[in-house]
């Protein structure tokens, strides 16, 4: 049995997360203690219950101490088996997270398989849809994997009721390269809102378009119908040839319009400002299926502890190591053996 100390590193949800991933993966146990040690309400939350939940339905898996709250997790996998799967996180918990529990171990089943996941479709801390459909899937699939993500309903924290729908072809990875972006494509800022004052949406806009020479036709406001809110996410987007970033601003209480956009702006200065080809989440989100799909090597800004965290766990279920190398400027190149 693999024991994982879940203090260590970043010390938060995707360890677990990781760990249980890995552990269908390779059909190796696991026992993690300190379950989310380093987060300001330590132990499993209700959407990573439902994440394990849905690692043990998935993949006849069995789990002890699986309850909120809990800091001390035993997960023994079985075998991954197709069908058709629904999870509901019940809460607002992150519909993205789940995914990124079940998805790598769904693409080792026996036959194709969609999951309905509902909860949050655009929560913090938490991969937005747009980001997985735009910038996580694309790579996915170029590594071969089959995978259609649609979003069929939004869903944002705190209320969720959003629905994302997944479809799969189980099939092996291959190894990919990700060094260089390509050329610029297009650039485009989407300030969503639903059941909130447009004024909200247009003072992000008007923030973005302070900061960067885009146009009128690349910033945009999307109202959504009342009963999918309230909530509202500033989106920022730059497509290149070969990768897509989106950068996020949630709104929250208590923060202001310009608050939210001006995160978001440093989060997309911060991408352009350097020429590697992944932004930090998508780095930690890739080490998972370059370690799967038995190496690969990609270029990103500076790792992020998510990102050494990941590779940590990685090593420990499969052997393989990740190498973090400063490369000219401030990008980095990230190679899994
Ligand atoms: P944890 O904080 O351990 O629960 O992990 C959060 C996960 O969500 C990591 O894989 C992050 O890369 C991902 N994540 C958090 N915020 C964003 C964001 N704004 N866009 C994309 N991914 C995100």
């Amino acid at each position: 049995m693999i024991e994982i100390d879940g203090a260590e590193g970043e010390g938060g949800g995707q360890v677990v997360r990781n760990a249980c991933a890995l552990s269908l993966v390779t059909g190796e146990p696991v026992r993690i203690t300190n379950v989310r040690a380093k987060r300001s309400k330590p132990g499993l939350m209700r959407q990573h219950v439902t994440a394990i939940e849905a690692a043990c339905a998935i993949g006849g898996a069995s789990c002890e101490g699986l309850v909120v709250g809990s800091s001390d997790l035993t997960f023994r996998p079985g075998r991954v088996a197709a069908g058709d799967y629904r999870f509901s996180v019940g809460t607002a918990g992150s519909t993205g997270l789940v995914l990124q529990t079940v998805l790598l171990p769904l693409l080792l089943a026996d036959g194709p398989l969609r999951l309905v996941l509902e909860g949050g479709t655009h929560n913090m801390l938490a991969p937005p849809f747009e980001f997985i459909e735009r910038c996580f899937l694309p790579i996915v699939r170029r590594m071969g994997g089959q995978v259609e993500a649609r979003l069929i309903r939004h869903g944002f924290y705190p209320r969720g009721g959003g629905r994302i729908e997944v479809d799969i072809i189980p099939g092996p990875l291959q190894p990919i390269e990700c060094l260089t972006r390509g050329g610029a494509l297009a650039f485009s800022a989407c300030a969503l809102y639903a059941g909130l004052p447009i004024s909200i949406a247009e003072r992000e806009i008007a923030v973005v378009r302070k900061a960067f020479d885009w146009s009128d036709r690349e910033c945009f406001m999307r109202q959504l119908s009342t009963d999918q809110g309230p909530g509202n996410i500033l989106l920022l987007e730059a497509r290149f040839e070969h990768v897509t970033e989106i950068v996020s601003g949630f709104a929250q209480l208590g923060t202001t319009a310009e608050r939210v956009a001006k995160t978001a702006v440093g989060r997309m200065r911060g991408y352009l400002g350097c020429d590697a080809f992944a932004g930090p989440y998508l780095a930690d989100q890739l080490l998972l299926p370059m370690a799967l799909a038995g190496g690969g090597v990609f270029t990103t800004v500076k790792p992020s502890e998510h990102a050494r965290t990941a590779a940590t766990v990685i090593e420990r279920f499969t052997g393989r190591r990740t190498r973090f190398e400063q490369r000219a400027g401030s990008s980095h190149a990230v190679t899994i053996a």
